[in-house]
């Protein structure tokens, strides 16, 4: 259990203090769209509980973590997709922005590799 961090942007939308587009929970997630979507679906999911990487939260929580993949599974399904592409930015060169680990749901567009 890791509590929530004052002045943390995900933690704020988890506790509802912040406006997010929520478009699923569960016990240990919310998933809500990216304020700047890269594709037609880009949806955010992250943990109830603030961890700082996908690392941490897997050492701490590996149920979240699971739930994680499971949360962004069952999204991407509700809006028409099995296929998408999941992405968990760690670090700052890595582009994480958001020190509350969030794992991106991108679909409905084709997609290119590698990444940039
Ligand atoms: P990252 O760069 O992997 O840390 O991703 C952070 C993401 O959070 C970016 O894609 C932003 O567009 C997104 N974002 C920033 N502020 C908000 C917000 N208030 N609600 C939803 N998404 C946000
Ligand atoms: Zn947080």
């Amino acid at each position: 259990m890791s509590a929530a961090v004052e002045g943390c942007l995900f933690c704020g939308i988890v506790a509802g203090d912040v406006p997010g587009d929520i478009v699923h929970s569960t016990e240990r997630t919310v998933a809500f769209r990216d304020v700047n979507a890269q594709a037609p679906t880009h949806v955010l999911v992250v943990p109830k509980d603030h961890y700082a990487t996908a690392a941490e939260l897997a050492a701490g929580d590996p149920a979240a973590s699971a739930e994680l993949v499971t949360t962004a599974h069952a999204v991407a399904t509700a809006e028409g997709y099995d296929s998408y592409r999941l992405v968990l930015n760690t670090g700052a060169d890595a582009g994480q922005t958001v020190f509350h680990t969030h794992l991106h749901l991108l679909a409905g567009r084709s997609m290119s590799w590698p990444p940039g």
